[in-house]
């Protein structure tokens, strides 16, 4: 078991730790995914490689290749890093070329796409603008945006206003139920507060509270709907309330990296977004040393991180 570190993570270390948690917890989960609880090795042969009687998913993609998770967490930090205000629009074009061209992917490939971004590229591709494109029924609060959001919180910014913001532009053009709206804000100033310095439990207080005084009166029986999946058992699935309190659940009954983004995807179902969603907070709450040398030698893409991890870590010099 990796060492507890005695001291905090600088700012740098968990600002790759993030990106690289979040990517590493995806890759990792990928084998996983589809599977129930019951079916899943035993947490400590969870590993890039499952173990050979494994029946695994997505088996022509190699151990280490993070999936539509990563892909569209990337192109987000590259909208934010751009500067640009209507992030909607941005991402919106981002999500289309990745569909086109596999931009940000580890072998040009695009896979594991859920049926609701789906959807909302094609509504895209007939002309429906970014911030309707995304399906806003309530049976429309698929995980997808969630998945992604977290670059929203490792720029800086100059107010709670500014994180909340972001989150809910970049869900837009996939994800447009205030549900889905609020999980992404919740989400994004969890991760804000970890960047600070905060541990998980005070970050996750704080952020609930300033949830509630900032949503809005329309919203408040939906931040009601969502603070109340927490009294639920955690069960990995792709529902949005359901995978933002797995992911909360992995980082507080662990104490390493290596321990949550197991225990997300010992949850089963969509096992590389809890894990993807439970790694990017693990990488920010312990740095990027906490995430095991061979799962960071094990990611595949690296160089197409590392460009993009330059120009955020420059923003904050
Ligand atoms: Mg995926």
């Amino acid at each position: 078991m990796p060492a507890i570190p005695t001291h905090p993570p600088s700012r740098k270390s968990r600002l790759r730790g993030a990106i690289y948690g979040l990517l590493v917890g995806d890759a990792l989960g990928v084998p996983y995914e589809f599977s129930s609880a019951a079916e899943l090795p035993k947490p400590g042969l969870i590993e890039m490689a499952p173990p050979a009687h494994f029946q695994r998913a997505h088996p022509g993609v190699p151990p280490g290749t993070w999936s539509d998770d990563g892909a569209q967490a990337l192109h987000l930090l590259k909208v934010l890093l751009g500067g640009h205000v209507a992030i909607e629009t941005q991402l919106a074009e981002g999500l289309q070329s990745w569909m086109a061209s596999a931009e940000l992917t580890p072998d040009g490939r695009v896979f594991d796409v859920g049926i609701q971004t789906q959807e909302a590229l094609s509504r895209l591709a007939r002309g429906v603008p970014p911030h309707q494109s995304g399906p806003y029924e309530e049976r429309n609060n698929g995980n997808g945006s969630l998945m992604r959001v977290l670059p929203a919180a490792l720029l800086p910014a100059a107010d709670d206003g500014v994180f909340i913001e972001r989150a809910r532009r970049q869900s837009l053009p996939t994800h447009g139920h205030a549900r889905s709206l609020l999980a992404c804000s919740l989400a994004t100033l969890i991760s804000a507060g970890l960047l600070e310095g905060f541990t998980f439990v005070q970050a996750l207080d704080q952020a609930q509270d300033r949830l509630e005084e900032m949503t809005v009166e329309m919203e408040k029986e939906e931040l009601r709907v969502l603070l109340d999946g927490r009294l639920d058992a955690p069960n990995g699935s792709g529902y949005v309330v359901d995978c933002l309190w797995s992911a909360v659940a992995a980082v507080l009954r662990t104490r390493t990296f290596e321990d949550c983004v197991r225990c997300a995807i010992c949850f089963g179902n969509d096992t590389d977004t809890t894990a993807c969603v439970a790694g990017g907070w693990a990488g920010l709450l312990y740095g990027e040393e906490s995430i095991p040398l061979r799962w960071r030698e094990q990611l595949r893409g690296k160089h197409l991180v590392e460009p993009l991890l330059e120009r955020l870590i420059a923003c904050w010099d």
